[in-house]
């Protein structure tokens, strides 16, 4: 049994991974974690699913640590965060983090790297199991791909209400296509002049935003007559929910280290 406090309990997110978790006989919900800000009338994590399971909605993780294995994280602040994993890094019972937290910058995901040699913490922008498989298989694209005059674009979809853009997964998907490749010019959407046509040593994200989209992403790699797209496209919010369940029930008890979802699901 892994104890789990859902951090950004109230979220489009948070609500999910609650619901999926109070229905896995190994998961106990022993609390939930919201912004001290958030107008919310919940006092119990039982309110919010409408069942009966005491589990306490609070600010500070401080209070809930000592009875709680692993946090999830999945509030929209890179902030709490960081803040529920240094929390957690410094206690004594060194204690399991899943971060499903987007939008990191570059100084954060030092400091979350550093954290991570004190306790377990799995990062992942997109937990599940069809978009690992798709970092899976660009990699193996960008390989096969690599010098044989290929263009390469990114493209991703997401619901009018995502905070950041682009998403983690696009970012993920780009930071792959970069090491494979060996291209280091990103850039983001186009707008102007092109003479000389598209620059070879480029890869272009696009991030389009509207209505209810939960997560679309394509990588084209376009060739002089033929082109080979990889897409993955969510149709719901549980398989990121049941990807940090499990993720939750992985990390219990590993040693300290920063890991991902390809290690969750064993696809390294
Ligand atoms: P949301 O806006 O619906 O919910 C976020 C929740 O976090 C809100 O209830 C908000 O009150 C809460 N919050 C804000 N500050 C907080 C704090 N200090 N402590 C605790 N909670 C706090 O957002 P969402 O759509 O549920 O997405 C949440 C995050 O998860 C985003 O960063 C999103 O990009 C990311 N996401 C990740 C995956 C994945 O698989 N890793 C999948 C979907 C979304």
């Amino acid at each position: 049994m892994v104890k789990v406090a859902i951090s950004g309990i109230l979220g489009r997110m948070g609500k999910t991974i609650a619901k999926l978790a109070y229905e896995d006989s190994n998961i106990e919900i022993v609390a939930g974690i919201e912004s001290p800000d958030c107008a919310h009338t919940h006092d119990t994590v039982g309110e919010i699913l409408n069942v009966d399971l005491d589990a306490p909605i609070v600010s500070d993780l401080s209070k809930v640590i000592d009875i709680t294995d692993v946090v999830i994280e999945f509030s929209n602040s890179t902030e709490a965060a960081l803040s529920h994993l240094r929390l957690l890094a410094a206690d004594k019972n060194k204690k399991g983090m899943v971060i499903g937290t987007t939008g990191f910058n570059d100084e954060e995901l030092k400091e979350i790297k550093e954290l991570s040699k004190d306790i377990p913490v799995v990062l992942a922008p997109n937990m599940s199991i069809g978009v690992n498989l798709l970092f899976k298989l660009v990699e193996e694209a960008a390989k096969a791909l690599k010098d044989k005059g290929y263009d390469i674009e990114v493209i991703e979809m997401h619901h009018r209400f995502k905070k950041d853009a682009p998403s983690g997964t696009a970012v993920k998907l780009v930071d792959i296509l970069k090491k494979e490749t060996g291209i280091e010019n990103v850039v983001y959407g186009r707008n102007g002049e092109y003479p000389n046509g598209r620059p070879s040593d480029e890869i272009a994200v696009f991030a389009l935003r509207g209505g209810d989209v939960v997560g679309d992403h394509t990588v084209i790699f376009a060739g002089l007559g033929e082109r080979i797209e990889l897409t993955h496209k969510a149709g719901s919010r549980d398989i990121f929910a049941r990807g940090a369940i499990e993720a939750a029930k992985w990390i219990k008890d590993k040693p300290a280290g920063l890991y991902d979802m390809m290690d969750v699901l064993n696809l390294k």
